[in-house]
Order: structure tokens, then sequence, then C-alpha cells
């Protein structure tokens, strides 16, 4: 692969090990194509790293390595069976897991999780999706799964001019449902037509901690496909699922069944969590896990504003016992998070008490030097 010159003439981000190189800080760049790989050198020509350029992005490039070596495939190899290792340790009866997380594993721009015997990708910026190939041969050589299949049609595919597509681009077709195993707990997951790559696989240690606190009767807004309330019906209680998507209960009810969970313990309710939690909830329990609200940096007090309201809403509903909120915006901080939980015990006059501040898993890992990839945010309350 010819390597094009980035010749940079602010050098903060390889004093921070920062990634990204913004268009402010280049002063040249010569002989690459959009999406093609460039040597990164500063104004006196010292050798900075190497990494993938797009004319048509901000982040002019990202960087894929600080060091002189080839981007090839066995590169893309040593980064795969790197950030591999570091998940195996920690796992347990678990075969569904984030196996890179873009810049947190140095490889910027591209997702990779895994369900059972099957990968899904995602190739979120014109240089990983150029590479696509040579990547797809090295998951192959790494995993030897039995397909892989690629969920392109993410919107930030959008901001790099790229088409959004799915579908399998190695092996077997995935079945519709893919059985996987989390904890030791059985989920379907729909991983063609499912949220994210099929399944909110950053919830699994939160999951977890709902069945070790054995709660009785739990609220489980904005439930999708059933994840925490199965979790909370194993630990012995039993759960009402909330979610404004018919399919996703459909396949929560299949996902109670699978886990020999009888149907008097469930209930799945087609309604909007803001309509249910105008009513008092009778049970010792709230899980409130809603999408995305600030989707964009400039939505990020809007975002705010309305966990803040939902909380509120939450708490009054509950009056007493455990509540276990999150937000999963990257634009809504920690420091934003932790004030939006005052506020909200604040407008209903309540005694709030937070017993943990959690968030995503050892497979989301956030690389110190790249704090733009932490998003999701979890506190568990107690509310009296
Ligand atoms: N807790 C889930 C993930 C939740 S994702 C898990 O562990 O798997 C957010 C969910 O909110 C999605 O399933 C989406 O369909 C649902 N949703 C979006 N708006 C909603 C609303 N107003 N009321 C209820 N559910 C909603």
């Amino acid at each position: 692969m010819n390597t094009g010159l980035c010749i940079v003439k602010k050098q903060n981000f390889y004093k921070n090990r920062h990634l990204w190189i913004f268009s402010g800080a280049i002063k040249t760049v010569k002989d690459v194509h959009p999406g093609g790989i460039v040597d990164v050198v500063s104004v006196d020509g010292k050798f900075l790293g190497r990494g993938y350029y797009n004319p048509a992005s901000d982040i002019r490039v990202r960087m894929l390595s600080f060091r002189k070596e080839r981007i090839d495939r066995e590169f893309f190899k040593k980064r795969i069976i790197n950030a591999n290792l570091l998940r195996e340790r920690f796992l347990e009866n678990t075969n569904v897991y984030r196996v890179v997380y873009s810049d947190s594993d140095l490889l910027p721009g591209l997702i990779v999780d895994r369900y059972a015997d099957y990968l899904v990708v995602q190739f979120q910026t014109l240089g990983m999706d150029k590479m696509k190939h040579m990547i797809i041969d090295a998951l192959n050589q790494v995993f030897r799964p039995e397909g892989i299949y690629e969920r392109n049609d993410v919107q930030v595919r959008s901001r790099e001019k790229l088409p959004l597509l799915r579908g399998t681009i190695s092996g077997k077709e995935p079945p519709d449902l893919v059985q996987v195993q989390e904890n030791g707990v059985k989920f379907l997951v729909d991983v063609k037509r499912g949220h994210k790559t099929g399944f909110y696989i950053d919830q699994r240690e939160n999951r977890k901690k709902v069945r070790e606190l054995s709660p009785s009767r739990v609220l489980n807004l904005y439930s999708y496909t059933g994840g925490f309330g199965v979790y909370a019906c194993l630990g012995g209680g039993e759960v009402v699922n909330v979610d404004t998507s018919k399919e996703a209960l459909e396949l929560a009810k299949e996902n109670f069944k699978l886990n020999g969970i009888p149907s008097h313990k469930h209930r799945e309710v087609l309604a909007k969590a803001e309509d249910v939690m105008r009513e008092r909830w009778n049970g010792d329990m709230i899980i409130l896990d809603p999408p995305n609200l600030a989707l964009k940096r400039k939505d990020r007090e809007q975002g705010i504003k309305k966990f803040t309201s939902l909380n509120a809403n939450a708490i009054h509903s509950l009056g007493q016992g455990l509540l276990f909120t999150f937000s999963c915006s990257g634009n809504i901080h920690t420091e934003d998070f932790k004030r939006a939980i005052f506020h909200s015990g604040q407008k209903v006059g309540k005694e709030l008490i937070l017993l943990e501040l959690t968030g995503h898993p050892f497979d989301h890992p956030v690389r110190v030097y790249s704090p733009e990839l932490e998003y999701l945010k979890g506190a568990l309350l107690y509310v009296r």
C-alpha cells in the first residue's frame, strides 16, 4: 500500500497520545487518496506515526500506530489478538462481547462484536472501510467464525460519506436469531435487524448486578429484548418490561422462555415509559435505561433536562426502593449525570443514596488518552 505524507504544524495529539488529528493542526498533505495511509511527520521532519486520511472529515487523520510499521493483514491480526486476549481473561460463561472497541484498541473506526460463532463488524470511517478485506482476512484467521456480518447501517458513516449497508461479508449468513450466552444466561439476538449490532452488550455487568440484588418486583423501563428483566427473574423476582418496540418485546418473551422462567413471572407492556411512570409502581426496583438523550453535542443541555425529568418521575413512581438509572450518551458527562440525579431527587423531595456508580464493562474499555470513548453511566440509588 502506498504511503502518503502528512506534515503537522501542531503536535498536541502526539504529546497527548491522542489518535485524532484535526484539520487545523495540519500544514500539508501529499500523495494520498481519501482513505489512504499517511506518515505523519513534524515540520522539522520527525516521524510521529502512521494513520489514515479523510479530507471529508474534520478529523483528517486517525492514527493507527506511533511506530514505523506496515499496515497490513499481520498488523490487524496482531491488534485483534491483543484486543481479544484482554477480553478473554475476564469472560466466564459468556460468548457475546465486544472484541474490538475502536480507538481503545488502537483501531479507530473499527467495531467487532462476537455473538457465539458469528462476528458482527462496523467500519465507521473511510480509512477502515478501505481496509475491510485485510481486516476480514485477519478476523477469519484469528477466530475462524461461521460467518462475519456487517452492520454498516450506522449514521456516523454518512459523516464520512460512506453508504449505509448491511449484509454477510464472509462465510455463512447468520440465522435470524443467534443464541448467545452471557454470564450463563441465554439470549436470542437478531444481529441482522436488532439495535446496534443486535444486543446491548455494554449492560452485561449491570444486568448481572440486578440478579445479585434479587429484587422482588421490578419495573424494567426501556426493556428492549428483556435483558435486565431476565436477570431479575433469575434472581428470584418478577418483572414488568416496558418498551415501544413490538419486535423487541416479542423477542423478550422468547428470552424468558429460553431461560425457563414461567410466564406469570413477567409481563410485557407496549407503551411509552413516560406514561407508565405516571402511576405508582408497587414494587421494590425500577430500571431506567433510555435511548441516547443527546445524540449531538449541541443536544447536551436538552438531554440533561430530559434525563432529570425522567429520573424525577421514576423516583416519584417508586416512592421507596432501588433505582438503577442509566445514560448512554457520550455528550452527557459523569458530572452532568450526577448533577442531574441531584436535581431530580431535589425536585421530588426524596432522600437519595448513591450505592454505586457504574459504566460499560472491560470489553468496552476506555483508552485513557481517548476519553471520547466513554459513554455509558449508571447509578444504583436507594430512594426513600
Ligand atoms: N435495557 C436494554 C436496552 C435499552 S435500549 C437492555 O439491557 O437490553 C433503549 C430501548 O428503549 C429500546 O429498546 C427502544 O425501543 C426503547 N424506547 C425508545 N423510546 C421509548 C419510550 N418512549 N418508552 C419506552 N421505550 C422506549
